[in-house]
């Protein structure tokens, strides 16, 4: 029978891609996928590398587009160029986790600043603003899932 597939960010699969060269690894989301195929998606360590420059969501002209902290530098093309290459790769799949908060995955809990750095709201990062077009059918969750998991069982 043909497993189910399911797209996670994957740092929280526990691989060490994030800016910082760390993970974040929730074990209760690879025991909950365990029955899937499991398909790991990172569209910022395959163009920066791992250690990188931290990236923001800045809203520029009411466009949110993501920058290199200190050197400043626009990268918004270069992830979505990363982002379509992997969808085209990956029509078809069941479920998508992504992590909070990061400017690429984040799902509502981005940080979006103004060129000051200061906090303007909190929305989506890129990749999770293109496959909510990309994949309208599929309902896209974040890791924050499993606090409401954990808060139903107790
Ligand atoms: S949050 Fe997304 S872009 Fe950042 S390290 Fe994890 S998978 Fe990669």
């Amino acid at each position: 029978m043909l497993k189910k597939k399911v797209i996670i960010s994957a740092c929280l699969l526990g691989e060490y891609c994030r800016y910082d060269g760390k993970t974040k690894k929730v074990n209760e989301i690879i025991e909950a996928y365990k029955d899937y195929e499991i398909i790991p998606f990172c569209p910022e360590a395959p163009i920066f590398g791992t250690p990188r420059e931290r990236i923001s969501v800045i809203e520029v002209d009411g466009e949110n587009r993501i920058f290199t902290d200190e050197t400043k530098i626009d990268v918004t093309k270069l992830l979505e160029q990363e982002i379509n290459l992997f969808i085209k790769s990956n029509k078809k799949v069941d479920e998508i986790v992504l992590k909070s908060k990061s400017p690429s995955c984040g799902l509502g809990t981005t940080p979006i600043l103004n060129f000051q750095r200061e906090l303007l709201y909190h929305g989506d990062g890129i990749a999770a603003k293109i496959f909510k077009k990309r994949y309208k059918s599929i309902k896209i969750k974040d890791d924050i899932f499993v606090e409401k998991l954990e808060k139903v069982m107790i």
